[in-house]
């Protein structure tokens, strides 16, 4: 048995970042950036207007003054109108600044008649004025490689011109589920049997993490099924099977995986739920043992293989996402092995959720957050702890 911060790491030396390609921006969303880029342009890219109203010299306009409209600026073309002392400009949001002018007055401040305007308050130098430069400067990172593409990502680098980006490569992975109990959602059960939920549980962690789904198979507890359900996974960068890893006589993975050429690399980490957890490379395949617990093979699939994919897809922070919390109860770890609960994140409070067993599905899908405790770690109510988000 090894640590599990042991088994990440080993797992994470063997996994390559896939060599990367040009997508469209809006392709590239949930992707990530292979290469740096810099701002071409400054943002905004010159002096407009923030408002509905009029553009003039702010020094022109205490309360009550009077200054003839002579002009007017849309968004768009940029007129190239003049402001000068007693004058205005009607202005719309985001059309250029009209030279001499330092200011915008709104629509609602002003009194109009005819081609003159009245003043109702006093107006300061740079009021409403959006100075070009001042979100985003020429030159500036905009995006560092590693870095995923959000939607305001992609945004921006549109806002620059961009209508391509460098991404990382997609990797596509192949699910086998293995039990002789295990029957398709929809169908009938026969006694003894039980629905695969693994399946659909590794299918949406997988997409969500940004993988490709390339091939769901269930396979017999033997070993001819698990020979034929191996072969044709190796089609995909990555296998990820559940249950038969363990070491009961119905556990047959490892062997089927052994009689094909597999090097085994991992077999068994200190981590609860997943100690069965198994890692090893099938010709250019990497492949993932999980048990076939649900709760196990959640836990281990956010803590080994997520981090793999995130890496094979170029990102940088493969890290789940964290958030501070204060315990709602005691917890302790007496065992040997770090423990992940399950439980609910609420207001800033962390509660562990159902029962604490490999097996407790629904505890798990009412869980929004998992805290670690390593082997011999005592917590206290009201302690201050961090938690892992999914
Ligand atoms: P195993 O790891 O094969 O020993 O299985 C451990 C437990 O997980 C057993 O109770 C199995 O019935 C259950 N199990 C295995 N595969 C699945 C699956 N695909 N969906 C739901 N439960 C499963
Ligand atoms: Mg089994």
């Amino acid at each position: 048995m090894i640590s599990e911060e042991d088994a990440r790491a080993k797992i994470l030396e063997i996994v390559r970042p896939f060599s990367s390609r040009r997508l469209s921006i809006l392709e590239a969303l949930g992707r990530f950036a292979v290469q740096d880029y810099f701002a071409r342009l400054p943002l905004p890219m010159f002096d407009n207007s923030a408002m509905d109203g009029y553009a003039v010299i702010a020094s022109d306009c205490q309360k009550g003054a009077r200054l003839q409209v002579v002009g007017e600026q849309p968004a768009g073309a940029d007129r190239k109108l003049r402001v000068s002392n007693g004058n205005t400009v009607r202005i719309f949001t985001g059309a250029p600044m009209p030279a001499g002018a330092d200011a915008i007055v709104m629509q609602e401040d002003i009194t109009r008649s005819g081609d003159e305007i009245v003043v109702n308050i006093a107006v300061a130098a740079g009021e409403f004025v959006r100075q070009r430069g001042c979100d985003l400067g020429e030159g500036q990172k905009i995006l560092t490689a590693g870095e995923g593409i959000t939607a305001a990502m992609a945004a921006l680098l549109a806002s620059q011109g961009f209508d391509e980006v460098m991404v990382g490569g997609d990797v596509c992975a192949a699910i086998i589920s293995t039990g002789d109990e295990l029957a398709n959602p929809g169908e009938k059960l026969q006694p003894g049997q039980i629905y695969d939920s693994n399946s659909t549980l590794l299918q949406g962690l997988l997409q969500r993490a940004g993988a490709i789904v390339a091939l769901t198979q269930q396979c017999k507890d033997d070993a001819d099924s698990l020979r034929k359900a191996f072969e044709a996974g190796t089609r995909s960068e990555i296998i990820i099977v559940t249950g038969g890893v363990s070491v009961g006589e119905r556990d047959l993975v490892q062997a089927a995986l052994r009689n094909l050429g597999a090097k085994i690399d991992i077999w068994r980490v200190a981590i609860k739920p997943g100690k069965p957890f198994l890692f090893g490379q099938l010709r250019n395949s990497l492949v993932f043992g999980l048990p076939g617990n649900p709760v196990s093979a959640f836990v281990t699939f956010l803590q080994f293989v997520r981090p793999a994919v995130l890496k094979m897809m170029g990102a940088a922070d493969l890290e789940l996402p964290k958030a501070p919390a204060r315990l709602v109860v005691d917890l302790r770890n007496d065992g040997d092995r770090a423990h992940y609960f399950r439980g609910r994140l609420d207001h800033g409070n962390f509660t562990p959720i159902g029962r604490q067993e490999s097996h407790a599905l629904f505890g798990l899908s009412q869980s929004n957050a998992l805290l670690r405790l390593a082997s011999g770690e005592i917590r206290k109510q009201n302690d201050l702890v961090k938690v892992e988000l999914w």
